[in-house]
């Protein structure tokens, strides 16, 4: 195996499946399956996952609300998010802890650094909700928090496609695949990885990101034992 701790960023958006907004039991079904294969390996597995397909405080802000309201609401989604696939996790036979960061301890445990790690030796499946817990912030700042804090090997961003492009492959038929690039040449090419924010904080702790297409069947399991189906970012 590649890696023993790691820790997988999910987009709220890839819960809707083919549907335009809420969460797909199918997808999360297979997500979850996904998911299952890797722990039965004996890989300890943090998850963060986004809101985009409930609320996004940017788009909130954009029709007049304001902004930090929007970003709560935000921080919210993450969490039914996170509870949608704490379920469809037990349902596939794992045991999972939901940590959040803001504190709603009937739902779920608050986050505390040595929990969650303490939670990831005992083999469950530590699910992050509610983001950083501040306006501001993406669930990919998140996810890269969270990720130099449990000390993960890399932060997993499953995505529907399977790597960095030089350019969007979905608008530009030319665009070619980067196999692995440094942070340095994200930086300098203009590419979105990441947001800035997010990126930085990977880049100052040296914590590789592999972006990969995570709709794929076994491809989350070929990911965690090293074969380079995706893009990975390092210095
Ligand atoms: N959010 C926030 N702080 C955080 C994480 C998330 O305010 O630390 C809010 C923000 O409004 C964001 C929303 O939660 O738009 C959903 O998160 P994100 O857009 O990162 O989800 P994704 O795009 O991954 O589905």
């Amino acid at each position: 195996m590649a890696y023993k701790r790691i820790l997988l960023k999910l987009s709220g958006e890839a819960l809707m499946g083919d549907r335009q907004y809420g969460i797909d039991p199918t997808r999360l079904a297979e997500y979850a399956s996904e998911i299952q294969k890797i722990v039965e390996k004996g890989i300890e597995v943090a998850i963060v996952i986004g809101g985009g397909n409930i609320f996004r405080g940017v788009s909130g802000a954009s029709n007049g609300m304001d902004r930090v309201q929007g970003d709560y609401m935000g921080m919210l989604a993450t969490v039914i998010n996170g509870l949608a696939l704490q379920s469809a996790l037990e349902d596939a036979g794992l045991q999972t802890r939901l940590l959040t960061a803001i504190k709603m301890e009937q739902i779920a445990e608050p986050f505390i650094k040595r929990r969650a790690v303490r939670h990831l030796e005992k083999g469950r499946v530590v699910i992050f909700g509610g983001g950083t817990g501040n306006p501001y912030f993406t669930t990919d700042t998140a996810a890269v928090l969270r990720a130099i804090e449990i000390d993960a090997d890399v932060i997993l961003k499953g995505t529907r496609v399977d790597g960095i492009y030089t350019s969007d492959p979905e608008k530009n038929k030319d665009a070619s695949k980067f196999d692995s690039i440094t942070y340095k040449d994200v930086m300098n090419k203009g590419l979105k990885v990441m947001d800035m924010t997010a990126f930085a904080l990977s880049q100052e702790n040296n914590l590789p990101i592999v972006v990969f297409d995570m709709n794929t069947k076994g491809n989350l399991e070929k990911v965690i034992s090293g074969e380079n189906i995706g893009t990975i970012v390092d210095k």
